[in-house]
Protein backbone atom coordinates (compact mmCIF):
# COMPACT_ATOMS: atom_id res chain seq x y z
CA UNK A 1 0.00 0.00 0.00
CA UNK A 2 1.04 3.56 -0.88
CA UNK A 3 0.83 6.54 1.63
CA UNK A 4 -0.90 9.44 0.07
CA UNK A 5 1.54 12.25 -0.90
CA UNK A 6 0.65 15.79 0.30
CA UNK A 7 -0.43 18.04 -2.80
CA UNK A 8 2.63 19.70 -4.00
CA UNK A 9 2.33 23.17 -6.26
CA UNK A 10 3.05 22.38 -9.33
CA UNK A 11 6.24 22.51 -10.33
CA UNK A 12 6.02 25.22 -13.36
CA UNK A 13 4.65 27.78 -10.74
CA UNK A 14 7.57 27.49 -8.15
CA UNK A 15 9.67 28.31 -11.11
CA UNK A 16 10.53 31.87 -11.51
CA UNK A 17 9.32 35.57 -12.43
CA UNK A 18 8.52 34.75 -15.71
CA UNK A 19 6.38 31.37 -14.46
CA UNK A 20 4.43 33.45 -12.00
CA UNK A 21 3.90 36.02 -14.68
CA UNK A 22 1.82 33.27 -16.55
CA UNK A 23 -0.90 33.60 -13.44
CA UNK A 24 -1.32 37.35 -14.24
CA UNK A 25 -1.89 36.99 -17.89
CA UNK A 26 -4.44 34.14 -17.31
CA UNK A 27 -6.43 36.23 -15.82
CA UNK A 28 -8.23 39.21 -16.49
CA UNK A 29 -8.70 40.57 -12.76
CA UNK A 30 -5.87 42.48 -10.50
CA UNK A 31 -4.56 39.80 -8.54
CA UNK A 32 -3.38 40.89 -5.09
CA UNK A 33 -0.29 38.80 -3.44
CA UNK A 34 -2.27 36.72 -1.11
CA UNK A 35 -4.22 35.62 -4.29
CA UNK A 36 -0.88 34.32 -5.92
CA UNK A 37 -0.08 32.59 -2.40
CA UNK A 38 -3.20 30.85 -2.75
CA UNK A 39 -3.14 30.07 -6.45
CA UNK A 40 0.47 29.01 -6.71
CA UNK A 41 0.84 27.37 -3.22
CA UNK A 42 3.93 29.06 -2.59
CA UNK A 43 4.80 30.95 0.95
CA UNK A 44 4.08 35.05 1.09
CA UNK A 45 8.78 35.00 1.34
CA UNK A 46 8.88 33.35 -2.39
CA UNK A 47 5.88 35.28 -3.64
CA UNK A 48 7.30 38.40 -3.17
CA UNK A 49 10.93 37.23 -4.42
CA UNK A 50 9.04 36.33 -8.00
CA UNK A 51 6.44 39.42 -8.03
CA UNK A 52 8.94 42.05 -6.36
CA UNK A 53 10.98 42.00 -9.72
CA UNK A 54 8.23 41.72 -12.00
CA UNK A 55 6.66 45.04 -10.81
CA UNK A 56 10.26 46.75 -10.29
CA UNK A 57 10.89 46.10 -14.24
CA UNK A 58 7.65 47.69 -15.16
CA UNK A 59 6.29 44.03 -16.13
CA UNK A 60 3.08 44.19 -13.62
CA UNK A 61 1.79 47.12 -12.30
CA UNK A 62 -0.26 48.51 -9.70
CA UNK A 63 -4.18 47.64 -10.78
CA UNK A 64 -6.42 51.40 -11.10
CA UNK A 65 -9.19 49.47 -8.59
CA UNK A 66 -7.81 48.23 -5.57
CA UNK A 67 -9.64 45.49 -3.42
CA UNK A 68 -11.39 47.54 -0.12
CA UNK A 69 -12.87 44.11 1.06
CA UNK A 70 -12.29 44.20 5.13
CA UNK A 71 -9.51 46.25 6.63
CA UNK A 72 -6.61 47.82 4.47
CA UNK A 73 -6.87 47.43 0.95
CA UNK A 74 -4.20 45.29 -0.53
CA UNK A 75 -2.85 46.27 -3.33
CA UNK A 76 -3.91 44.55 -6.64
CA UNK A 77 -1.38 44.03 -9.71
CA UNK A 78 -2.27 43.72 -13.24
CA UNK A 79 -0.02 43.07 -16.77
CA UNK A 80 1.22 46.22 -17.73
CA UNK A 81 -0.30 45.66 -20.87
CA UNK A 82 1.34 49.60 -22.06
CA UNK A 83 4.93 47.83 -20.91
CA UNK A 84 5.66 47.45 -24.88
CA UNK A 85 4.08 47.02 -28.28
CA UNK A 86 3.96 44.42 -30.55
CA UNK A 87 3.70 45.62 -34.41
CA UNK A 88 1.89 42.67 -37.02
CA UNK A 89 1.91 42.76 -40.94
CA UNK A 90 -0.62 40.26 -42.21
CA UNK A 91 0.32 39.80 -45.71
CA UNK A 92 -2.09 38.36 -48.75
CA UNK A 93 -1.41 38.72 -51.95
CA UNK A 94 -2.71 41.86 -52.85
CA UNK A 95 -2.77 43.62 -49.98
CA UNK A 96 -1.11 43.91 -46.20
CA UNK A 97 -3.14 45.19 -43.21
CA UNK A 98 -0.96 46.19 -40.28
CA UNK A 99 -1.38 46.67 -36.55
CA UNK A 100 -0.07 47.66 -33.26
CA UNK A 101 -1.11 46.09 -30.17
CA UNK A 102 -0.58 46.14 -27.04
CA UNK A 103 0.35 43.27 -24.22
CA UNK A 104 -3.61 42.10 -24.03
CA UNK A 105 -3.89 42.53 -28.28
CA UNK A 106 -5.37 44.76 -28.13
CA UNK A 107 -5.03 46.82 -31.49
CA UNK A 108 -4.02 50.25 -30.85
CA UNK A 109 -4.05 51.38 -34.86
CA UNK A 110 -4.43 50.03 -37.85
CA UNK A 111 -3.44 50.12 -41.35
CA UNK A 112 -4.45 48.35 -44.98
CA UNK A 113 -2.63 49.19 -47.90
CA UNK A 114 -2.83 47.28 -51.41
CA UNK A 115 0.82 45.58 -52.57
CA UNK A 116 1.27 42.85 -55.05
CA UNK A 117 3.41 40.50 -52.69
CA UNK A 118 5.03 39.08 -56.27
CA UNK A 119 6.72 42.94 -56.35
CA UNK A 120 9.10 40.58 -54.04
CA UNK A 121 10.44 40.96 -50.52
CA UNK A 122 12.49 44.35 -51.01
CA UNK A 123 9.48 46.35 -51.94
CA UNK A 124 7.14 44.77 -49.93
CA UNK A 125 8.93 44.86 -46.90
CA UNK A 126 10.05 48.50 -47.46
CA UNK A 127 6.28 49.03 -47.32
CA UNK A 128 5.63 47.45 -44.30
CA UNK A 129 7.96 49.49 -42.79
CA UNK A 130 6.93 52.66 -43.59
CA UNK A 131 3.23 51.43 -42.29
CA UNK A 132 4.91 50.71 -38.80
CA UNK A 133 6.55 53.99 -38.71
CA UNK A 134 3.23 55.20 -39.50
CA UNK A 135 1.92 53.45 -36.12
CA UNK A 136 4.07 54.02 -33.99
CA UNK A 137 3.51 57.69 -35.09
CA UNK A 138 -0.01 57.31 -34.74
CA UNK A 139 0.12 55.58 -31.16
CA UNK A 140 2.90 57.74 -30.04
CA UNK A 141 5.71 55.09 -29.58
CA UNK A 142 9.11 54.80 -30.55
CA UNK A 143 10.98 52.26 -32.19
CA UNK A 144 12.62 51.73 -28.68
CA UNK A 145 8.95 50.40 -27.57
CA UNK A 146 8.66 47.73 -29.90
CA UNK A 147 9.02 44.68 -27.56
CA UNK A 148 8.20 41.99 -30.92
CA UNK A 149 7.27 41.75 -34.39
CA UNK A 150 4.72 39.31 -35.88
CA UNK A 151 4.46 38.82 -39.95
CA UNK A 152 2.34 36.37 -42.06
CA UNK A 153 2.74 35.63 -45.76
CA UNK A 154 0.40 33.58 -48.47
CA UNK A 155 3.00 30.75 -48.95
CA UNK A 156 5.12 28.18 -47.05
CA UNK A 157 7.18 29.11 -44.02
CA UNK A 158 10.23 27.47 -42.48
CA UNK A 159 8.79 28.58 -39.33
CA UNK A 160 12.40 28.32 -37.26
CA UNK A 161 14.48 30.10 -39.42
CA UNK A 162 11.61 32.65 -40.14
CA UNK A 163 12.24 32.18 -44.22
CA UNK A 164 9.93 31.41 -46.59
CA UNK A 165 10.60 28.27 -48.74
CA UNK A 166 9.49 27.87 -52.63
CA UNK A 167 6.25 29.90 -52.29
CA UNK A 168 4.28 29.39 -55.50
CA UNK A 169 2.89 32.85 -55.54
CA UNK A 170 5.93 35.22 -54.40
CA UNK A 171 8.50 35.52 -56.70
CA UNK A 172 11.72 36.16 -55.35
CA UNK A 173 10.89 35.12 -51.40
CA UNK A 174 12.62 31.53 -51.21
CA UNK A 175 15.26 31.91 -48.69
CA UNK A 176 14.56 35.54 -47.84
CA UNK A 177 15.88 36.27 -44.20
CA UNK A 178 12.63 38.57 -42.97
CA UNK A 179 13.70 38.54 -39.05
CA UNK A 180 16.75 39.83 -40.50
CA UNK A 181 15.10 42.86 -42.31
CA UNK A 182 13.59 44.14 -39.31
CA UNK A 183 15.95 43.03 -36.15
CA UNK A 184 18.40 45.81 -37.06
CA UNK A 185 16.00 48.23 -36.01
CA UNK A 186 13.63 46.44 -33.65
CA UNK A 187 14.58 44.23 -30.43
CA UNK A 188 12.89 41.28 -29.55
CA UNK A 189 11.51 38.53 -31.37
CA UNK A 190 10.40 38.55 -34.96
CA UNK A 191 7.81 35.83 -36.11
CA UNK A 192 6.93 35.16 -39.45
CA UNK A 193 4.30 32.57 -40.07
CA UNK A 194 2.10 31.34 -42.46
CA UNK A 195 -0.97 32.95 -42.87
CA UNK A 196 -3.71 30.55 -42.74
CA UNK A 197 -1.81 29.39 -39.47
CA UNK A 198 -2.04 32.63 -38.31
CA UNK A 199 -5.74 33.30 -38.98
CA UNK A 200 -6.08 29.73 -37.00
CA UNK A 201 -4.41 30.75 -34.11
CA UNK A 202 -6.34 33.95 -33.91
CA UNK A 203 -9.71 31.75 -34.51
CA UNK A 204 -8.73 29.52 -31.67
CA UNK A 205 -7.10 31.81 -28.76
CA UNK A 206 -10.03 34.46 -29.26
CA UNK A 207 -13.32 32.72 -30.67
CA UNK A 208 -12.93 29.59 -29.91
CA UNK A 209 -10.87 29.05 -26.90
CA UNK A 210 -13.36 26.19 -25.11
CA UNK A 211 -11.77 23.87 -28.08
CA UNK A 212 -8.09 23.27 -28.93
CA UNK A 213 -8.88 21.68 -32.07
CA UNK A 214 -9.31 24.16 -34.94
CA UNK A 215 -8.91 24.31 -38.65
CA UNK A 216 -9.19 27.01 -40.49
CA UNK A 217 -9.77 27.07 -44.06
CA UNK A 218 -9.32 29.76 -46.04
CA UNK A 219 -11.42 30.43 -49.70
CA UNK A 220 -9.93 33.77 -51.12
CA UNK A 221 -7.26 34.21 -54.02
CA UNK A 222 -6.30 30.86 -53.13
CA UNK A 223 -7.20 27.79 -50.82
CA UNK A 224 -5.55 26.66 -47.93
CA UNK A 225 -5.78 25.60 -44.38
CA UNK A 226 -4.24 26.04 -40.69
CA UNK A 227 -4.30 23.73 -37.77
CA UNK A 228 -4.06 24.25 -34.34
CA UNK A 229 -3.97 20.74 -32.36
CA UNK A 230 -4.27 21.18 -28.84
CA UNK A 231 -4.26 24.06 -28.35
CA UNK A 232 -0.79 24.86 -30.41
CA UNK A 233 -0.32 25.56 -34.24
CA UNK A 234 0.29 22.16 -35.75
CA UNK A 235 3.29 23.26 -38.22
CA UNK A 236 4.35 19.21 -39.30
CA UNK A 237 7.90 18.35 -39.43
CA UNK A 238 9.43 21.41 -41.81
CA UNK A 239 6.10 23.96 -42.08
CA UNK A 240 4.52 22.45 -44.97
CA UNK A 241 1.49 20.89 -42.77
CA UNK A 242 -2.27 20.94 -43.73
CA UNK A 243 -1.97 22.34 -46.83
CA UNK A 244 -4.86 21.17 -49.17
CA UNK A 245 -4.77 23.68 -51.93
CA UNK A 246 -1.84 22.01 -53.93
CA UNK A 247 -3.10 18.17 -53.25
CA UNK A 248 -3.68 16.65 -56.96
CA UNK A 249 -7.42 16.26 -57.54
CA UNK A 250 -7.05 14.19 -60.41
CA UNK A 251 -4.62 10.63 -61.03
CA UNK A 252 -1.50 10.61 -62.56
CA UNK A 253 -3.33 9.66 -65.53
CA UNK A 254 -5.60 12.54 -66.09
CA UNK A 255 -3.07 15.40 -65.00
CA UNK A 256 -1.84 15.84 -68.94
CA UNK A 257 -5.22 17.53 -69.05
CA UNK A 258 -5.91 19.16 -65.82
CA UNK A 259 -5.49 22.63 -65.62
CA UNK A 260 -1.73 24.50 -64.48
CA UNK A 261 -1.89 25.50 -60.67
CA UNK A 262 -0.26 28.93 -59.91
CA UNK A 263 2.58 26.51 -58.13
CA UNK A 264 3.49 24.78 -61.53
CA UNK A 265 1.98 21.41 -60.75
CA UNK A 266 -0.96 20.80 -63.43
CA UNK A 267 -4.38 19.52 -61.45
CA UNK A 268 -4.54 21.03 -57.59
CA UNK A 269 -7.16 22.06 -55.62
CA UNK A 270 -6.58 25.23 -56.77
CA UNK A 271 -6.21 25.01 -60.13
CA UNK A 272 -10.01 23.73 -60.14
CA UNK A 273 -11.79 25.38 -56.39
CA UNK A 274 -9.57 28.80 -55.65
CA UNK A 275 -11.06 32.06 -56.15
CA UNK A 276 -8.29 32.37 -58.97
CA UNK A 277 -9.76 29.42 -61.18
CA UNK A 278 -13.30 30.92 -60.98
CA UNK A 279 -11.80 34.02 -61.95
CA UNK A 280 -10.21 32.34 -65.10
CA UNK A 281 -13.94 30.18 -66.00
CA UNK A 282 -15.92 33.04 -65.57
CA UNK A 283 -14.39 35.34 -67.38
CA UNK A 284 -16.15 36.03 -70.95
CA UNK A 285 -15.69 38.80 -73.82
CA UNK A 286 -19.30 40.20 -73.51
CA UNK A 287 -19.08 40.30 -68.96
CA UNK A 288 -15.77 40.56 -67.53
CA UNK A 289 -14.67 38.44 -64.72
CA UNK A 290 -11.31 39.99 -63.39
CA UNK A 291 -11.23 39.80 -59.79
CA UNK A 292 -12.21 37.66 -56.47
CA UNK A 293 -14.61 40.14 -55.91
CA UNK A 294 -16.11 40.25 -59.70
CA UNK A 295 -16.72 36.55 -58.77
CA UNK A 296 -18.56 37.40 -55.25
CA UNK A 297 -20.72 40.22 -57.00
CA UNK A 298 -22.03 37.24 -59.73
CA UNK A 299 -22.76 35.01 -57.35
CA UNK A 300 -24.75 37.37 -54.87
CA UNK A 301 -26.33 38.42 -58.18
CA UNK A 302 -27.90 34.60 -58.54
CA UNK A 303 -25.48 34.77 -61.98
CA UNK A 304 -26.29 30.80 -63.11
CA UNK A 305 -22.89 30.15 -63.88
CA UNK A 306 -21.02 31.71 -60.73
CA UNK A 307 -23.46 29.56 -58.68
CA UNK A 308 -22.51 26.71 -60.91
CA UNK A 309 -19.05 27.44 -60.12
CA UNK A 310 -19.57 28.21 -56.10
CA UNK A 311 -21.16 25.03 -55.79
CA UNK A 312 -18.11 23.12 -57.42
CA UNK A 313 -15.75 24.63 -55.37
CA UNK A 314 -17.31 23.57 -52.27
CA UNK A 315 -17.85 20.26 -53.47
CA UNK A 316 -14.11 19.81 -54.23
CA UNK A 317 -12.98 21.86 -50.97
CA UNK A 318 -15.53 19.78 -48.94
CA UNK A 319 -13.67 16.61 -50.07
CA UNK A 320 -10.15 17.41 -49.44
CA UNK A 321 -11.75 19.05 -45.66
CA UNK A 322 -13.04 15.88 -45.24
CA UNK A 323 -10.35 14.04 -45.46
CA UNK A 324 -8.46 16.30 -43.48
CA UNK A 325 -11.29 15.43 -40.55
CA UNK A 326 -10.95 11.91 -40.73
CA UNK A 327 -7.19 12.29 -39.99
CA UNK A 328 -7.13 15.14 -37.69
CA UNK A 329 -10.56 15.05 -35.71
CA UNK A 330 -10.92 18.81 -35.36
CA UNK A 331 -14.01 20.33 -33.36
CA UNK A 332 -14.30 23.09 -34.90
CA UNK A 333 -13.93 24.12 -38.93
CA UNK A 334 -13.60 27.81 -39.54
CA UNK A 335 -14.21 28.92 -42.57
CA UNK A 336 -12.47 32.29 -44.08
CA UNK A 337 -11.18 34.62 -46.66
CA UNK A 338 -13.05 36.22 -48.86
CA UNK A 339 -15.36 33.75 -50.63
CA UNK A 340 -16.51 32.53 -47.78
CA UNK A 341 -18.82 36.12 -47.55
CA UNK A 342 -20.70 34.85 -50.25
CA UNK A 343 -24.37 33.69 -48.33
CA UNK A 344 -25.26 29.69 -48.48
CA UNK A 345 -22.35 29.26 -50.62
CA UNK A 346 -19.70 27.48 -49.88
CA UNK A 347 -20.14 26.95 -46.03
CA UNK A 348 -23.31 25.03 -46.87
CA UNK A 349 -21.66 23.25 -49.12
CA UNK A 350 -18.97 22.18 -47.50
CA UNK A 351 -20.82 21.40 -44.51
CA UNK A 352 -22.93 19.22 -46.62
CA UNK A 353 -19.88 17.33 -47.96
CA UNK A 354 -18.17 16.82 -44.55
CA UNK A 355 -20.60 15.60 -42.70
CA UNK A 356 -21.89 12.64 -45.79
CA UNK A 357 -17.96 11.81 -46.16
CA UNK A 358 -16.38 11.93 -42.97
CA UNK A 359 -16.54 9.10 -40.24
CA UNK A 360 -19.51 9.24 -38.00
CA UNK A 361 -17.20 9.38 -34.77
CA UNK A 362 -15.57 12.31 -36.03
CA UNK A 363 -18.57 14.44 -37.29
CA UNK A 364 -20.69 13.72 -34.08
CA UNK A 365 -19.32 16.58 -32.58
CA UNK A 366 -18.04 19.04 -35.17
CA UNK A 367 -18.95 22.74 -36.66
CA UNK A 368 -18.32 24.13 -39.45
CA UNK A 369 -18.64 27.85 -38.88
CA UNK A 370 -18.02 31.34 -40.90
CA UNK A 371 -14.78 33.44 -39.42
CA UNK A 372 -15.96 35.49 -36.93
CA UNK A 373 -12.66 37.86 -37.16
CA UNK A 374 -12.88 38.03 -40.78
CA UNK A 375 -10.05 40.27 -42.12
CA UNK A 376 -8.78 40.35 -38.82
CA UNK A 377 -8.38 36.67 -38.34
CA UNK A 378 -4.77 37.18 -39.08
CA UNK A 379 -3.59 40.23 -37.33
CA UNK A 380 -5.48 38.72 -34.35
CA UNK A 381 -3.88 35.42 -34.50
CA UNK A 382 -0.11 36.80 -35.10
CA UNK A 383 -0.61 39.48 -32.60
CA UNK A 384 -1.39 36.69 -29.75
CA UNK A 385 1.50 34.78 -31.22
CA UNK A 386 3.89 37.09 -30.63
CA UNK A 387 2.80 37.80 -27.28
CA UNK A 388 2.99 34.86 -26.41
CA UNK A 389 7.01 34.44 -27.18
CA UNK A 390 7.47 38.00 -25.87
CA UNK A 391 6.21 37.07 -22.04
CA UNK A 392 7.59 33.44 -22.19
CA UNK A 393 8.75 32.23 -19.19
CA UNK A 394 12.52 31.97 -20.24
CA UNK A 395 12.42 35.34 -21.79
CA UNK A 396 10.98 37.15 -19.10
CA UNK A 397 13.66 35.70 -16.47
CA UNK A 398 16.41 36.54 -18.41
CA UNK A 399 14.60 40.30 -19.16
CA UNK A 400 14.28 40.76 -15.16
CA UNK A 401 17.48 39.11 -14.36
CA UNK A 402 19.09 42.29 -16.31
CA UNK A 403 17.61 45.62 -15.35
CA UNK A 404 19.16 47.38 -17.64
CA UNK A 405 18.20 45.15 -20.68
CA UNK A 406 17.10 47.16 -23.71
CA UNK A 407 13.52 46.31 -23.73
CA UNK A 408 11.58 49.27 -22.38
CA UNK A 409 10.76 49.20 -18.75
CA UNK A 410 7.61 51.83 -18.66
ZN1 LIG B 1 -0.66 23.90 -57.05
Amino acid sequence: MTMPRAVEPHPWLRDSPGAILGLFRADTEPLTKADVVQRSGLSRTAVNARVNPLIDAGILRLAQSQSTTGGRPAERYELNRDWGVVLIADMGATAIRAAASDLRANILAERTERIDISAGPDVVLSRVELLFNGLLEETHRVAGDVVGIGLDVPGPVDHDRGRVVRPPIMTGWHDFDVPGRFSTTYAGPVLVEKDTNAMAFGEQRIVHHDTDDVVFVKLGTGVGTGMVIRGEIYRGADGAAGDIGHIPLVGTSELESAPVCRCGNRGCIEAYASGWAMVRDLDRPNRPVRTVDDVIRLAEARDHDALRAVRRSAEIVGTAVSDLVNIVNPRTIVVGGQLAAIEDGLIAGIREVVYRRSLPLATRDLEIVSSELGSRAGVYGLARLVIDEVLSAPRIDRIVARPNATVPAR
